[in-house]
């Protein structure tokens, strides 16, 4: 714990934030009526989109003098990516405490230890009422922790911030304003409502497109349903509840996508676009395409979220035997 009590974060990683680079698919987007673009995240310096709001919601916590570098303790529920990312954005200043679901694969939960993080497992199959969920175990041990910050991801007004800032504003920028449609995961939803406000403030007319697992509750209760979810294999988006922060009222549509589509298209993007990608890459790549097709209008760009990498997923995803396991034989003899 070396920097002085007060001090803003000023890391060679603070610095290297956002301002991912925007890719055309051409290869998979091959024939379609409008060009895929696609926002790699995983190029930031943790590894992924949460490392905009770690270090986001961090300096705003130190600017309202939450935070006493070098005696705070950061206190988060996450899938995993919140954690890496505010375990980096925290180094060297605070003690970070994850709680992560038993439903996460074990490669984030190794590079949260890594980067000096406590996780805590918690059980997947519980209602998020249940006192053991992941996000009452946390709240519960910032309560006990002194000193402790509970970050809140899920209804952190920060978190939405920090994409209405940067992850909104670089894609019009990227995109000399011409974006048709914006498709995304929701975790938190502190992406998709973020880029979603950006764009309305612009006067974009870009559709939002919520990428949905089969088995989240989201793309139901877009529609007004009131129907139960099942258990899915994607990590990092969709959910049994619908988070604070997302505002279903900026979204205009959800593709709900299979696990198996997921996995299938996280294969295709290795082996035709040669990018190694996670789960909600995967699902959020699918409804892009399926919304290429469907999309009126003359071309036009329609940009989806890459938010991680592969490697967060080599236990899991790109483990043969774990997709043989789950059924999710690929059609291709090699993989
Ligand atoms: N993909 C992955 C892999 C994630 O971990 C998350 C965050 N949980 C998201 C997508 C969704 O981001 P957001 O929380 O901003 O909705």
């Amino acid at each position: 714990m070396t920097t002085p009590p007060g001090t803003l974060v000023n890391s060679a990683a603070a610095r290297m934030v956002g301002r991912t680079p925007l890719v055309e698919l051409a290869a998979i987007g091959a024939g379609l009526p409008h060009r895929i673009l696609a926002k790699c995240e995983f190029l930031n310096p943790a590894g992924s989109v949460k490392d905009r709001i770690g270090h986001h919601i961090i300096r705003r916590a130190e600017e309202e003098h939450l935070l006493l570098p070098g005696k705070s303790t950061l206190v988060e529920a996450t899938a995993g990516n919140t954690g890496v990312a505010l375990a980096c954005a925290a180094a060297g200043r605070y003690r970070v405490i994850v709680t992560m679901s038993s439903k996460m694969g074990p490669d984030k939960e190794a590079m949260m230890r890594a980067w000096g993080a406590e996780v805590v497992r918690c059980p997947y199959d519980v209602p998020p009422e249940s006192a053991e969920s992941f996000i009452n175990t946390a709240r519960r041990i910032a309560e006990e922790t002194p000193h402790s910050y509970y970050v809140d991801q899920f209804a952190n007004p920060w978190n939405r911030e920090a994409h209405e800032l940067t992850t909104g504003p670089e894609i019009l920028e990227q995109t000399g304003g011409e974006v048709a449609a914006f498709v995304a995961g929701a975790g938190t939803g502190g992406t998709i409502t973020g880029v979603a406000r950006a764009l309305t403030a612009a006067g974009s007319p870009a559709r939002v497109v919520l990428a949905d697992p089969a088995g989240s509750i989201l793309a139901d209760r877009l529609r007004g349903g009131h129907e139960p979810g099942h258990g899915y294999a994607i990590e990092g988006i969709g959910g049994d509840f619908v988070p604070d922060l997302l505002d279903l009222g900026l979204v205009d549509d959800a593709c709900e996508v299979s696990d198996a589509e997921s996995v299938a298209m996280c294969l295709r993007l290795q082996t035709e676009e040669g990018l190694w990608v996670g789960g909600s890459s995967g699902t959020a790549v699918a409804a892009a395409l399926r919304l290429a097709v469907t999309l009126p209008g003359p071309r036009s760009n329609i940009v989806v979220m890459l938010p991680d990498g592969g490697s967060r997923y080599s236990s899991t995803l790109f483990n043969p035997s774990w997709r043989t396991q789950r059924g999710f034989v690929s059609e291709d003899p090699a993989r």
